[in-house]
């Protein structure tokens, strides 16, 4: 297969099956489009049941020699895989940023980067794959081993394709088990390049990706048999639909689900840096599609005006335009209907009461930024918790800045939310920002900064948010192994 996609040209891409690339047994393709120029640039196969089918038996056949590697070989591919990434990142990352409309300066790039990372993360925790002794008495030798699960079903979205991706098969495979992964419509070319470095490096069926929809390709992958463990990241309402097909076999599940993540300001944090991180956390440049996305901003009525006055000042100064262009700091929504969607959020907005639109808006109309699926950092003050845009996952750069002067009440707004993935506090005062880090119900609090995920600290969500963690050793250890206690009578 030619790995080579650097500019938007024609391709059919094929799936990775048994180690051979394919096409659907349908012989039917899906588009995919550049979001910058809404042009198809790349057609990949429509897979459906018999070819998860197909995947799934391969994967089931590779389980059982790759689950009796030595896991430090496991691992040894693991940090081969790293550096083959490194060795062609700038190819990888230009295919994120045509396929997703993520700028390749500031987010496609990096991706590729934290990918790479990722492999090299888990590659070095193979040896890490301990049990442990029970202390049962001198007469008794009770130990526990830590076993791969078996065929892994993993549905991943658009947003960070390659990094999701990354983080489903790294931790999967090192732990000793296969997989099945299956890309999503809009954004299958860079994870397709990811599996062809993979499949370099490890024996046929132990990694499989399928291209194809949601309900012709994800649901059957969702409903096999012979898949033992499903990990997904996606929509809260989609999730729901993981978890109840894994409940039919009782199956372990991992699911990475939405986010509507608050940013609580204290009075005494005002200044530029408060300003730039706040824009960090909405992750305005990946144009906010991010379920980590500081989308509520909570800030203390005493510096409303003046810090919303900074923000907005720096993020109408972000550079919108050609993901590809390294001066861009923003690049596109990812398709039409999300687009349609967001800007229903807006409309939305403009259309309550006393709402006091700051920056953005809708989006042009006409000019070089109507050419693709563009918006601009918008934000609304004079917002209420109770809007819809506060309540709902946007997955569009739309903040809503909310003023609050008690702190029991910001907390109660903040967790008032049946998502609980990220939140982010600024204040100088550390017990304040420890107690109200302690208060909120995420996963995940930041405290002066609004970074993105690094490998070691594990990540996920409380309530609606999901289930598992990610990133870590215990997220390899407790999605991916299952334990045995083997118990061993010395007297006879
Ligand atoms: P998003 O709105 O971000 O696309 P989704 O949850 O709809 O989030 O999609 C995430 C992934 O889930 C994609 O790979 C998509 O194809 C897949 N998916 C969507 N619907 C289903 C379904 N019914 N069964 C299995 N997978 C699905």
């Amino acid at each position: 297969m030619n790995a080579c996609l650097a500019s938007p040209i024609l391709q059919t891409r094929p799936m990775l099956i048994g180690g051979k690339w394919v096409e659907a047994a349908s012989g039917e393709v899906l588009s995919v489009e550049n979001p910058a120029r809404r042009q198809v640039i790349a057609h990949v196969p429509r897979g459906s049941a018999p070819d998860v089918d197909i995947a799934v038996e391969h994967a089931s056949a590779a389980f059982s020699t790759w689950s009796k590697v030595v896991p430090r070989d496991r691992g040894l591919q693991l940090l081969r895989i790293a550096d083959a990434l490194e060795s062609r990142l700038e190819e990888i990352a230009r295919t994120i940023a045509l396929e997703t409309g993520n700028a390749l300066r500031t987010q496609a790039r990096p991706e590729a980067k934290l990918a790479a990372d990722i492999f090299r993360y888990f590659g070095g925790l193979a040896g890490e794959l301990k049990g442990m002794t029970v202390p049962l008495g001198e007469h008794v030798l009770s130990y526990t081993r830590r076993e791969p699960l078996g065929v892994v079903g993993a549905i991943i979205p658009w947003n960070a394709p390659l990094l999701l991706a990354a983080l489903k098969i790294a931790p999967a495979i090192c732990a000793g088990n296969t997989m099945v992964l299956k890309t999503a419509e809009d954004a299958p070319l860079a994870v397709l390049l990811l599996a062809e470095t993979c499949q370099a490096h490890l024996p046929d069926g132990v990694l499989n990706v399928l291209t194809g929809t949601g309900p012709e390709c994800g649901a059957p992958l969702l409903h096999h048999p012979l898949v033992a463990k499903l990990s997904f990241t996606g929509s809260t309402a989609v999730g729901k639909l993981v978890m109840q097909a894994a409940s039919e076999r009782v199956l372990p599940v991992s699911l990475e689900l939405g986010g509507k993540s608050p940013c609580v300001v204290f009075p005494d944090a005002h200044e530029d840096w408060v300003a730039d991180g706040i824009i960090a956390a909405m992750r305005f440049t990946r144009q906010s599609q991010s379920c980590t996305a500081g989308s509520r901003a909570f800030l203390h009525e005493k510096i409303y005006d003046s810090l919303l006055d900074k923000l907005v000042q720096k993020a109408s100064k972000l550079r919108i335009g050609d993901p590809l262009d390294e001066e861009t700091d923003v690049g596109t929504i990812i398709n039409e209907k999300q687009f349609r969607r967001v800007c229903g959020y807006i409309e939305d907005g403009l259309s309550q009461p006393n709402n006091k639109l700051l920056a953005g808006g809708l989006p042009p109309t006409e000019g070089p930024l109507s050419e693709g699926y563009y918006m601009r950092p918008t934000v609304f003050a004079n917002a209420s918790n109770e809007w819809r845009l506060a309540r709902e996952e946007i997955f569009g750069p739309v903040m809503v800045a909310i003023p609050w002067t008690d702190e029991a009440d910001v907390i109660r707004m903040a967790n008032d939310s049946h998502y609980g993935l990220a939140a982010y506090i600024w204040t100088h005062d550390v017990g304040k920002a420890l107690r109200t880090a302690h208060e909120i119900q995420s996963g995940w609090v930041q405290v002066n900064q609004g970074s993105g995920q690094s490998p070691g600290q594990p990540y996920g969500g409380y309530k609606q948010s999901g289930l598992g963690r990610e990133f870590s050793l215990e997220s390899m250890l407790d999605s991916f192994t299952q334990i045995k206690a083997v118990t061993v009578n010395l007297t006879r």
